[in-house]
């Protein structure tokens, strides 16, 4: 009965998590605690739960082929060159998901002020000159996809604990966003709690003041399945040779994402072909 409720409560705390490295540093102290209070045998059988997560984490809950026949038919959609802000949890969010769109953006002229939430400086366990190296990184693909330094917002609140600062985040976007703002922000289901707060905040200050809200998720494309999504609003933005080209090339910026050592990437390859489509997906 007991190993039921601990594995009950780690499954519960994996799909708030999310995020492997997040959840690794707190499965150790949760075995260590473990072995203090129960028998070896829960403990063995709690790393056997641990190790059972980390690969479903790791592996994509539902493949590319089947996204795709899901994505076939979906309605195109243009954003307005409008004024844009783009509300962004951490360095390489904003060209995973919506890179193409602000290219596109830029490229027809319109204004984009960039809000960089937080620096990602909790993506891995040893992160001495993380922030430092992953703002370095979003400056080099914002420049990809037409956007100058000076638009880039930074609010530098902590990575992993935007739902903490949720109401600092809603005072400073209330300061940025009005009626006539084009805003992207992540979509509140998306399997990460960084996100989903500010998913939370975007649509609390663009309800408030009347400004159009467009969703774009990255993680769900990992974590979650077609039946996740269904009965949303998706539309599909294609993706021209030139929006493509900045979009990959911003991709290519993120390399502390891309690559690491000695522990596993945040970013390895088989999660990148949602970011490598020609086309990008949003929920109106
Ligand atoms: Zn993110």
């Amino acid at each position: 009965m007991h190993q039921d409720i601990v594995h009950s409560e780690i499954l519960m705390f994996g799909h708030q998590a999310r995020t492997k490295n997040c959840f690794a540093r707190w499965a150790v102290d949760a075995v260590k605690e473990t072995k203090r209070i129960c028998h070896p045998t829960v403990a063995t059988r709690l790393l056997d739960a641990f190790l059972h997560l980390i690969l479903v984490m790791v592996v994509p809950l539902f493949s590319e082929t089947e996204w795709k026949r899901r994505l076939n038919g979906l309605p195109a959609w243009q954003p307005d060159c409008a004024p844009t802000l783009v509300v962004v949890p951490h360095p390489d969010d904003e060209t995973l998901a919506v890179g193409g769109v602000i290219a596109a953006l830029r490229m027809m002229g319109a204004d984009i002020t960039i809000v960089a939430v937080t620096d990602g400086e909790h993506a891995y366990t040893e992160n001495e000159g993380l922030a430092e190296l992953r703002k370095k990184e979003q400056t080099r693909a914002l420049e990809k996809l037409g956007v100058a330094e000076h638009k880039i917002v930074r609010l530098g609140l902590t990575d992993s604990g935007v739902a903490t600062q949720e109401g600092d985040l809603v005072a400073r976007l209330g300061t940025l966003i009005s009626a006539e703002t084009q805003v992207f922000a992540p979509w509140a289901g998306d399997f990460h709690p960084d996100h989903e707060a500010c998913a939370r905040a975007a649509a609390s200050v663009a309800h408030k003041v009347g400004a159009k809200l467009i969703s774009y998720f990255f993680w769900t494309w990992h974590r979650g399945t077609v039946a996740t999504v269904e009965g949303l609003a998706l539309r599909m933005f294609p993706l021209n040779e030139d929006m493509m080209e900045a979009k990959l090339g911003a991709l290519a910026c993120h390399a502390s994402q891309l690559r690491h050592e000695p522990e596993p990437e945040i970013l390895p390859e088989n999660l990148l072909w949602p970011a490598r489509m020609p086309f990008e997906v949003f929920v109106l």
